[in-house]
Formats: structure tokens, sequence, C-alpha cells
């Protein structure tokens, strides 16, 4: 280790997209891969939106230019989107922050909240890996309470146990999916009625990547909860992951936080042209939203009558089994299982004791399916 680097860096890893996919040992080139590893959306743009877009790169841009960095067009539309959305009018482009992904968003309010030993953040496991991987590069512990087996719920009794005891630093933020990943639950009534009652000296961040999926979100609620913060994303459902786009919805004061924490220009001209446009043509982009759940319905139905899988209900684009019996260490299992996928061409993604499937094309997902009855059989299970 080069000794100018922080002495605690030794024991992070930094974080790899696609553990199964690209990077480590190379699937065979000459088989289609079925990228179904990270929850993108299996279409691209459709061609003439491709086209517009390669017009406006051509027609509009000037590449010798800095971006527009105040995003004020940008976060206009987002705020008419999340209105329409939600059958609300309050929220304004005050209340949007934009981000290279909402992993930029991540770590902004990390720094803006946490940093400097003033605060420590609360996950319930399995959850999104990234809150806990940016925390720990930025010194700010991580508290971590657990879900029930059964459903995924958060243990509110140990989270409310972390709340009251966690001292030096206390917890100031409070991390929940909506739905979860990598266990495709949406928060219950319950677990909302928990968030709704967290002291306002506590930052809740509710990240709703998958909503145009689920129909979830708690935008309506946003006015009355100075201390929550969603945070979405345009590299799920608007098919646009290559332009690295999220965006924040808080009070104008977490915002500017917010502001004060980003780069000059963070959002690339043609990333902030992409995802304009994708405002622009929702109708168009959000239209395979149907097809995707209906294929998700064909997922869990041809699998779920399987002995050896247990597959949970799914409110996003993926969905999450484990081996029976649940109460076994599968892990050996599991990695065999994603192992020969791969070498026939389809990633998956082997998370928290479980498979995580993203629902891909029609024709990708017959091959999951197809593979993932033949692998099992082939381990007699
Ligand atoms: C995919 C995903 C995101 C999106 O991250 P980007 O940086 O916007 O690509 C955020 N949160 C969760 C829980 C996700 O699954």
């Amino acid at each position: 280790m080069l000794d100018f680097i922080r002495s605690d860096f030794a024991q992070l890893v930094a974080y790899q997209p696609h553990p199964g996919g690209t990077s480590g040992e190379p699937v065979k080139s000459d088989i289609t891969i079925d990228r179904l590893d990270s929850n993108e959306s299996p279409f691209d743009l459709p061609n003439e939106l491709k086209e517009k877009l390669s017009w406006t790169y051509q027609q509009v841009i000037e590449n010798n230019r800095y971006p527009d960095g105040s995003y004020v067009a940008l976060k206009s539309a987002i705020a008419q989107y999340v209105n329409e959305s939600a059958q609300i009018t309050d929220i304004t482009l005050d209340n949007i922050s934009v981000g290279n992904g909402s992993d930029e968003l991540i770590r902004s309010v990390l720094i803006a909240t946490c940093l400097k030993g003033e605060g420590a953040v609360l996950v319930a496991n399995p959850t999104f890996s990234m809150y806990g991987i940016i925390s720990q590069t930025l010194g700010i512990p991580v508290v971590t309470v657990g879900r029930s087996e059964s459903n995924f719920e958060i243990d509110l009794a140990a989270a409310q146990q972390a709340i009251n005891q966690t001292q030096n630093p206390p917890i100031r933020l409070v991390f929940v999916v909506h739905p979860n990943s990598p266990t495709a639950n949406a928060l219950t009534a319950q677990e909302l009625d928990w968030l709704r009652n967290l002291p306002e000296n506590i930052l809740v961040v509710i990240d709703e990547a998958y909503f145009e999926f689920s129909q979830t979100t708690v935008a309506q609620e946003l006015a009355k909860h100075p201390n929550w913060m969603i945070l979405r994303t345009f590299s799920k459902a608007f098919r646009l992951a290559a332009h690295r786009v999220g965006y924040a919805i808080a009070h104008p004061q977490l915002t500017a936080a917010l502001e004060k924490v980003r780069l000059p220009y963070n959002l690339p001209s043609f990333t902030q042209a992409a995802a304009l446009f994708a405002m622009n043509y929702r109708q168009e982009l959000l239209a395979s939203i149907g097809e995707i759940l209906a294929q998700r319905e064909e997922l869990i139905n041809s699998l779920s009558g399987h002995p050896a899988l247990k597959i949970w209900p799914s409110a996003a684009n993926f969905i999450y089994l484990r081996l029976v019996p649940t109460t076994n260490d599968q892990t050996a299992k599991l990695t065999a299982i994603t192992q020969q996928l791969k070498s026939q061409g389809t990633l998956i993604r082997q998370i928290s004791g479980g498979l995580r499937i993203t629902v891909g094309t029609p024709q990708e997902n017959q091959r999951s399916i197809q593979r993932l009855k033949t692998t099992l059989e082939s381990f007699e299970l």
C-alpha cells in the first residue's frame, strides 16, 4: 500500500458493477449475452428517438463549451413529471437536485449530513450496497439491522433500538429503498408509519429507483416531512443507464445543501439532453412498463412451482429467489448455479444468500427460465 493512502482504505473494496459479467473471467464471445444482473431496461431507446437525440448532439450541443450548470430546464421538467405522476402540484424546481446517477446524490447527502464525525447511517440489510460502500469511503459509521426472513420487512424494533442507543455519533440518516433491492418488496404501512414518526433531526432517504414499476411513491407526503428526501433515477425505467442521471426531491434547504457539495458541471451536456428528452417523450418510453410487468409475472409463474426454489413477490423489474431450504447456507450452490448460467450467456446476480434476476425481453426471460431449470436439474435440485 502506498503510504499516502488513508490507512482504512486497505479494508475497502471497489464496487464491481458486473461481478459475474464483463469483469472477471470472460464469457464466451460467440454466444448472446443476456445481461440480467443490473436491473436495467432490456430496451434501448426506440430508433426514431435515438435519431432525434443524435440530431440534438449534432446541431445543438457545442462540444467546446462547458455544460449549462444550472439545470433549470431539466429540473423544471422533472418537477412537472413528479407532480403529474403523484397527482400533486407543490413540487417546483427548487425541490429538485440532479446528480451523475443517484449514486452521486447518495454521496452528496452523506457529505452534507454525516461527515466530520457528525452522524452515522442506518440501513436494513439486505439492501442496496452503495449506501454502505460510499459511507465507508467517507469514514461514516454504518449501523445495520436485519429484515424478516419470510417477507423482508425491516426489523423495526431493532431499528428503533439502534436509533435510541447509537451515540458518538448518533444516527442522522436512514436509507430505505421503496421497493427494496434485492428483495423487491415495497415499504409496508407499518414501515412507513415508523418513518413518519422519526424525529426531524434524522434525515430519511427513500430511494424510489423502481418507482415507475411499482407506482409506489411518498412524493405526496414530502411537504409534510422536511426531513424526507426521495431519490429517483433515469437508469431503470427511463432506459438511460448509459447517461448517468439521477435526481433528489427534497425541501429547498436540503437541495441547496446538495448544491454546495456537487462538482460544478456534474452532468455532461449530452446527458442533460438525453434526460430532458426522456422527460419530453416519457409516454413513449414508459409504454414498455406494461410488457415488463407482464413478463415478470411470466417469470414468477414459470419458476414458482419448482420444489428447489422460493420466489418472493416483486414490485420492481426484477425477481428475487432463494434455494429451499432457505435456512441452510446455500452459497456454494448459488455460486455454481450463477456460474453455469453465465457459461450459457445468462448473467444474473448472486446476492445476500439468493439470486436476483432482472426481467429482460421475452426471449431472454424464456432462456432464463429454461437455463435455470436445467441447471437445477443438473445439480439434482
Ligand atoms: C439502480 C439503482 C439506483 C440507480 O443508481 P444510478 O446511480 O442512478 O444509476 C439507485 N438506487 C437503487 C436502489 C438502485 O437499485
